[in-house]
């Protein structure tokens, strides 16, 4: 291992002597810190050399050098962890010296999702007050707190929610993405909070990845353009009295490198290309960040080539660290150390060698530190590694002056109720809906709509800010929200009838698109439910299969001689050929977050008839023309989308008429060789639900699981989420009586799966406790598949382990008959006590590898 200890050159003889203006000459010709090299030197050619315009202060280089003096061993490794605050106490966080917290998405003070601004305040200046607590001879470090302010303060009930970056993407508008910097930085600070775990600088190109609405574009120009102007917004120009003042924090440029390059859009996935288009393409952002900057950079889940990121020393250390010169820290993404090889949760030299200098360690901290404590102390970690990166945080903590600027109490943002979504943060979160809005359809110019309507508002994205807003919103995924947990925001619906009702028109809302007299036109509001990492990756870019209950809203509408407005709501672009095909006019309003009302800004006219907002938004992802085009970018070959990268009609625009576009499903199912029935969560389409024998044939009678954890009957049956692979990615039942329950996914309606009639079922599963009577897998459906189902499994294997198995179809089948009317392609049924979990169902057209049964 080489060390490349230029900044001790520079800071004990030039940083020593002269002043400021000598050190920023000097670093023009050396690199500014501590590389503590790894592997390889990073291919200067393609790795240009970058600067920071945020030079080493030698003032603030001697501060480290007598904190680190005085701290002991113990007191370095508890600075390199970062432990989340369900478990961790600032007791705890004051004797084992830890540097930093985090609140995961959906964590809140207490557990309280309903925690008030000076429940956030207390508990940072509970930890603030430990870390910084000197006695028993300690050092008091300020720890700093890091949260996941993704589009606005996310985490915080009440706060101003933006568009998700993809609808910022469409808005084409940097100086608008700087204010909302600026502002979302405003609100962390009102909580007490000093680091945001954005922006994420990720060029998603497989639209299939449950993240792309995170990824403000596919283009690597906009990704470019943004990061200089939301690392600025965040923590203040470089250069000036405002960076990293009281009303800046601290960014993080993530997820380091090619998060949105996996094959096949996996999250956490592989990234297998040239290191030419991983800088073309993937590092478009990381280098106007640094030029901004940005003081931290989290590394990816992902791999490159094969290689977890955070154990990717050449592209941590050498190149962001040294060719790009980040001189403040990398912090590891949750537990994402523990996907180096050789590593887990509890120890992992590898990646913290490789560059990791934070781990994010949610839970298992304590073990983690002693480990990190002992590999230091043998060697595994070398001295010079740990100072580097104690260094490094440190020099963050300095700049973002946490030392001076005390508890957060005495702060001038922090504990201001007033902030948090602020009249003006919400008129500009206004704007920016308005401006990311994309007119794909506009049928003989039926936008802008006139004020003074009849209008029909339906779909269950009208009345439903949950949904608008989209994953990462007050809870992790987003889901278990009501309009009530969004105080100060409006829906879409609301919207429509704070501008019509007010000009004599009449707005009828109704869910389902029923209505009693004929409006002049209908808005339906539709699209993806809320989804986050991990649970949102998608098989194909159909938009409803098998499911079709909105195409067939939008079809009566229109059978009815009613025009219609679609407003889709989605994480991405999605086939929808057919909605479109039943829609005159159609937007894509991304995520548009809290502001539903921005929608109306844009869709009507003045009260005397004058535009009043025209359409701004342009895609910043193309859109495709059929279901399997999940990488469809300009710079792929056999680029052919249904609107190009760009697109957007706007009021200047020519009335015209759209041709009707292919609506056959078929073509894009026979790309689709799989269903999945069940990844993370219900595929697109499906539903868990449970019941109880006599319910069978009536699916109409059952629960259906919400949220982390639902049961029937009193606890007769309990289903709740488990984690597998990653956090809450499988399902856990609990029988706990003797009558007959069953849990099963379902599609609520007959599908035509005799595709699969000569393939596999396939899932992962888990035998808690050894079932006391036999538990049968099966699949309900009318008429071809048979009442018993499946009875070989969950009786001999070990207890505790997942197991992985594929059953030929032809078990469930009734001889001659095929799988016509599958109502639920899986279904876990028995009359005793048992407890099995089960994950990843896929229903598979391959019979390779399956157990077979004998024909009746
Ligand atoms: C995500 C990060 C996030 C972190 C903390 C991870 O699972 O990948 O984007 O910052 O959790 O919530
Ligand atoms: C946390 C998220 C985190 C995820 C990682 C969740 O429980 O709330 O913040 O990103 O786990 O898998």
């Amino acid at each position: 291992r080489q060390i490349l200890s230029l900044c001790a050159i520079l800071y004990l003889s030039a940083c020593d002597s002269g002043s400021k203006t000598d050190v920023q000459q000097e670093a023009d010709v050396s690199p500014s810190v501590d590389i503590v090299a790894a592997e390889a030197v990073a291919e200067a050619s393609l790795w240009p050399k970058l600067r920071s315009p945020i030079a080493l202060d030698p003032v603030i280089e001697a501060r480290i050098d007598t904190l680190m003096a005085s701290m002991s061993l113990e007191e370095k490794v508890g600075q390199i962890l970062q432990p989340e605050i369900r478990h961790i106490t600032p007791e705890q966080a004051r004797k084992y010296h830890i540097g930093s917290i985090l609140n995961g998405g959906g964590t809140f003070p207490g557990n309280n999702k309903h925690s008030s601004i000076q429940d956030w305040v207390d508990l940072a200046e509970s930890f603030y007050a430990a870390s910084m607590d000197e006695s028993d001879g300690k050092v008091g470090i300020p720890i700093i707190w890091g949260s996941d302010a993704v589009h606005g303060h996310n985490n915080v009930i009440g706060a101003t929610l933006f568009p998700h970056n993809i609808g910022l993407g469409a808005a084409n508008n940097p100086e608008l993405i700087q204010k909302i910097g600026g502002i979302t930085a405003k609100e962390l600070l009102a909580t007490g909070i000093d680091w945001t775990f954005a922006p994420t600088l990720a060029v998603a190109q497989n639209d299939r990845w449950g993240r792309t609405y995170e990824s403000y574009s596919e283009n690597p120009a906009i990704v470019r353009e943004y990061a200089a102007a939301i690392v600025r917004g965040l923590q203040g120009e470089p250069g000036t009295e405002e960076f990293l003042d009281d009303f800046h924090v601290v960014a993080t440029a993530k997820h380091f490198l090619a998060d949105g390059g996996t094959e096949d859009g996996i999250d956490q996935g592989n990234s297998v290309m040239s290191e030419q288009e991983l800088h073309d393409i993937h590092a478009a952002g990381y280098q106007p960040a640094i030029e901004s900057g940005v003081q931290t950079s989290m590394a990816s889940f992902s791999s490159w080539n094969g290689q977890k990121m955070h154990g990717n020393g050449y592209l941590l250390t050498s190149v962001l660290k040294g060719q790009f010169g980040l001189d403040g820290f990398v912090v590891g993404d949750w537990n994402g150390h523990a996907q180096v090889p050789g590593c887990s949760n509890t120890s992992c030299p590898a990646a913290f060698n490789a560059g990791v200098d934070l781990f994010m360690v949610p839970e298992n901290w304590q073990q983690l530190y002693k480990n990190t404590l002992q590999q230091v102390k043998d060697g595994e970690i070398s001295m010079q590694r740990l100072e580097d990166a104690v260094r490094r945080i440190l020099r963050v903590k300095l700049r973002a002056g946490l030392f001076e600027k005390g508890l957060p109490s005495t702060r001038p943002l922090a504990g201001d109720t007033s902030i948090i979504g602020h009249p003006e943060h919400r008129a500009v979160a206004r704007q920016a809906v308005r401006e990311s809005l994309v007119l794909l359809k506009n049928d003989k110019g039926l936008l802008p709509l006139a004020r003074n309507l009849n209008i029909l508002v339906a779909g269950d994205g009208a009345d439903n800010i949950g949904k608008q807003s989209g994953g990462w919103t007050i809870t992790w995924q987003g889901d278990g929200n009501t309009n009530e947990d969004f105080p100060g925001g409006t829906s879409i619906l609301e919207g429509i009838r704070s501008v019509a009702e007010a000009a004599g028109g009449t707005v009828t809302y109704s869910l389902d698109g029923t209505y009693d007299s004929k409006p002049d036109v209908a808005i339906v509001v539709y699209g993806e439910d809320p989804y986050a990492e991990g649970h949102g990756n998608r098989p194909h870019l159909v938009y409803q299969m098998p499911d079709s209950s909105d195409h067939e809203m939008l079809k009566k509408l229109k059978a009815d001689g009613i025009k219609v407005i679609s407003i889709f709501l989605s994480g991405r672009p999605l086939w929808v050929n057919s909605e479109l095909n039943a829609s005159d006019a159609f937007v894509a309003a991304w995520l548009p977050g809290s502001e539903g009302v921005g929608i109306s800004d844009v869709v009507f006219r003045r009260d005397n008839g004058d535009i009043n907002y025209d359409f701004k938004g342009r895609l910043s992802f193309s859109w495709p023309k059929y279901g399997w085009q999940e990488k469809l970018n300009p710079h792929h070959p056999g680029y052919d989308p249904l609107f190009k990268l760009g697109f957007g009609l706007d009021y200047t625009a020519e009335p015209s008429t759209m041709v009707m576009l292919n609506e056959d499903p078929g073509e894009v199912l026979g790309e689709i060789r799989d269903l999945t029935v069940f990844q993370g969560r219900p595929g697109a389409g499906f539903r868990l639900i449970m019941g109880k024998e006599e319910m069978l044939g009536d699916l109409e009678v059952f629960t259906t699981m919400d949220g982390s954890r639902s049961e029937i009957e009193n606890g007769a049956l309990v289903v709740m989420t488990e984690d597998k692979a990653v956090q809450e990615d499988a399902r856990r039942a609990v029988w706990n009586t003797e009558s007959l329950f069953w849990t099963a996914i379902s599609a609520g309606v007959p599908l035509d799966l005799t595709r699969f009639n000569d393939g596999t079922l396939s899932f992962a599963y888990k035998v808690n406790v050894r079932p006391s009577d036999p538990v049968s897998v099966g699949f309900f459906c009318i008429g071809g598949c048979k009442e018993e189902g499946y009875y070989g499994l969950f009786q001999s294997e070990p207890l505790g382990e997942w197991q992985e198995v594929s059953i030929a179809m032809s078990c469930f089948l009734k001889e001659g008959l095929g799988l016509m009317d599958t109502i639920a392609p899986f279904s876990l049924e028995t009359k005793g006590k048992a407890d099995i979990s089960f994950a990843d169902v896929i229903v598979r057209k391959s019979s390779e590898g399956a157990i077979t049964c004998p024909s009746e």
